[in-house]
């Protein structure tokens, strides 16, 4: 049995503990004393845990993985600094925005979005009616991004690395497929009744939760670059269907 302390800043507190003391006993630990403070960053969790040490490697990835953790740092309790299983991340700042007032919104409305899921699309356009029409653009489409991040996590995380036309047949559509009926064509994705269109809240091209989405899908994994996703078509400018194209950058 071994103590560790693990030092993890992350942007908010709401369900950080409940999540990563879910990771620790998972790995076998049992949970010291957490302490929680209030930094320029957002928030400083302390985690001081006891377990074996076989299980430190894989309590440690874990951890510096999660979703919410911005930074990690690990030590031995007693002052020891133990070498990092994992080198210290320092990731970008999701919300390293001036306006990032709908962030939070689109936070609180993720978890809503896992428990329903796939049926999202209706909790997305009734978020859409609730959001400051400033931002609805940019909120829905940020949330897209998440749930297609989390889409990607869940079900396709573990598949074989594949270039971009087969990531969008492979990955895209079946995910696509799972909230609404769309199809391939010449290597657009074509999506045939969209909910976002002709709700009144849009002037322009509508469904930037979709587009979000798959964003989400075809980012998360890393190795495609970035990929650019455009609507170019949309029912709600008086097209059929929507139409969604795939372009990497550089
Ligand atoms: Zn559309």
């Amino acid at each position: 049995m071994i103590d560790v302390e693990f030092r993890i800043t992350a942007e908010r507190r709401e369900g950080l503990l409940l999540e990563l003391g879910r990771i620790v006993m998972n790995c076998g630990y049992t949970l010291l004393r957490p302490r929680t403070a209030h930094t320029d960053e957002g928030v400083l969790l302390t985690l001081a845990v006891r377990g074996p040490e076989r299980n430190l490697s894989t309590l440690s990835e874990r951890l510096s993985a999660h979703p919410l953790a911005q930074s990690f740092e690990s030590s031995m309790l007693g002052g020891k600094a133990i070498a990092p299983p994992v080198a210290p991340v320092q990731k970008p700042r999701q919300a390293a925005r001036a306006d990032d007032a709908y962030i939070r919104e689109v936070e609180a409305l993720l978890p809503e979005l896992a428990r329903h899921f796939p049926k999202v699309l209706p909790l997305v356009v009734g978020f859409e009616r609730e959001i400051s029409p400033e931002y609805l653009d940019e909120a829905s489409r940020y949330a897209g991004t998440r749930l297609g991040a989390w889409m990607f996590k869940r079900d396709y995380a573990l598949g074989a690395r594949m270039n971009l036309a087969d990531s969008v047949k492979q990955i895209a559509l079946p995910a696509m497929r799972s909230l609404r009926s769309c199809e391939l064509v010449d290597g657009t994705l074509v999506v045939k009744d969209s909910p976002f269109c002709g709700t009144g809240l849009h002037h322009g091209t509508s469904c930037h939760f979709l587009r979000g989405c798959l964003e989400g899908l075809l980012n998360e994994p890393g190795h495609l670059g970035k990929v650019d996703v455009e609507e170019t078509a949309c029912r709600n400018l008086g097209a059929a269907r929507c139409t969604f194209t795939f372009t990497p950058v550089d």
